[in-house]
């Protein structure tokens, strides 16, 4: 394992925010992670693991270790009748891995589409879109506790998935590395999940009545390149927000000052589209020096060449004080802010 000193993290975080790490090291193999944990660099450091750095925004230099994860393989682990059991590891990059099971006709991930990012990151904050989160499909996953170097299996229950978030953002956040996760994916009788956003839209318009989970990738992928910032070209960290939930008689007393407010049921109580609160309260396509609010999706703050990390992050304040004062609602950040 060589560690670089002073290194820079602008490629390495899709913010392409220009901050350094005062130690980098890249682990391309289980038997590299279990190294660094022994490693007393590691140990006495502060320390950031690092998938593709899409959900974080650097405000400041990083005074600590940065482990990029770059372990890969895809493998069939199990199969019956109907499931097959896909183990990725942690390293791969999130939609090869979404590429290559709807290739193979199995599953569960199309809606989850081009999502950026590793497959390591994607249990922590149970990533989703169009309708799907990864706890629908998800096995186990095998990881490290950097502490006791002890290995762990967990399955669903131990993850505590919630929306955008885990265990591993809470009791366990920083204690674990993902190794590796193993997905149960269907290999027939698929089920196509059109409900959300305008997929159903998309179907008509290209005369499809019956989708399969290949179509459902190629629109997912078609209304995602139109609607979001094309990673590599311009900076952001997707949503920057949650969409927050609130009781109905919160709901109902913003629906009747604000008939339009766009909403989906969630269990007992209402969520609430963050996109277009902040659209409302008048941000969507602000853009001040090199940092903004992404014209075309409110809830994505950019980078557009060289803001800095704290450009944004004195932004997304800003959008939280109006929305707050606007609405009586609090946003919350999706993105680890560091
Ligand atoms: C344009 C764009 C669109 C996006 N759209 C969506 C979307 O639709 N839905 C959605 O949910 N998210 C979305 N995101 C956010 C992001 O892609 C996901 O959160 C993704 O899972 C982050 O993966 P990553 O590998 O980049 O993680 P990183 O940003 O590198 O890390 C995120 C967190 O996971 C931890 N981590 C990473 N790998 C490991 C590991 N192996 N073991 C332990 N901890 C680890 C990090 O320490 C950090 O706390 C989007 C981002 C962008 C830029």
């Amino acid at each position: 394992m060589e560690k670089h000193y002073n290194y820079s993290l602008k490629k390495l975080n899709t913010f392409n925010i220009d901050v350094k790490a005062k130690i980098f090291t890249e682990v391309n193999s289980t038997e590299d992670i279990e190294a660094l944990i022994s490693d007393d660099t590691f140990l006495v450091n502060e320390r950031l693991v690092l998938g593709g750095g899409s959900n974080i925004l650097f405000t400041k230099d990083f005074d600590g270790i940065v482990v990029k994860i770059a372990n890969k393989g895809i493998t069939v682990v199990d199969e019956d009748q109907d499931f097959v059991y896909v183990k990725a590891e942690a390293g791969e990059v999130w939609d090869d891995l979404v590429d290559y099971c709807v290739m193979n006709n199995w599953g569960g991930l199309e809606n989850l589409s081009l999502i950026p990012g590793q497959v390591g990151a994607s249990p922590i904050q149970n990533i989703g879109a169009y309708g799907v989160e990864i706890k629908d499909v998800f096995h186990s996953l095998l990881a490290v506790n950097i502490f006791s170097g002890e290995k762990r299996e967990f399955f669903p229950d131990d993850c505590r998935f919630g929306y955008r978030d885990s265990v591993f953002k809470n009791s366990e956040k920083g204690n674990y590395i993902i190794f590796s996760v193993v997905f149960k994916l269907k290999k027939h009788k698929h089920n196509i999940n059109v409900d959300y956003g305008n997929i159903k839209d998309e179907c008509a318009k290209l005369n499809i009545t019956n989708p399969s989970i290949q179509d459902i990738r190629k629109i997912i992928c078609s209304i995602r390149n139109a609607k979001l910032p094309e990673v590599g070209e311009i900076g952001s960290a997707g949503s920057f927000f949650k969409n927050p939930v609130v009781d109905y008689d919160k709901f109902v007393e913003l629906k009747s000052k604000f008939p339009e407010l766009v909403s989906f049921p969630d269990n007992d109580k209402v969520k609430l589209a963050a996109g277009w609160l902040i659209d409302k309260a008048g941000w969507k396509g602000f853009r001040e020096g090199d940092y903004g609010v992404f014209p075309t999706q409110a809830l994505v703050l950019v980078n557009y060449g060289n803001a800095k990390g704290m450009d944004v992050f004195s932004l997304g304040m800003k959008i939280i004080e109006k929305v707050r004062d606007m609405f009586g609602i609090e946003l919350e950040t999706e993105v680890n802010v560091l």
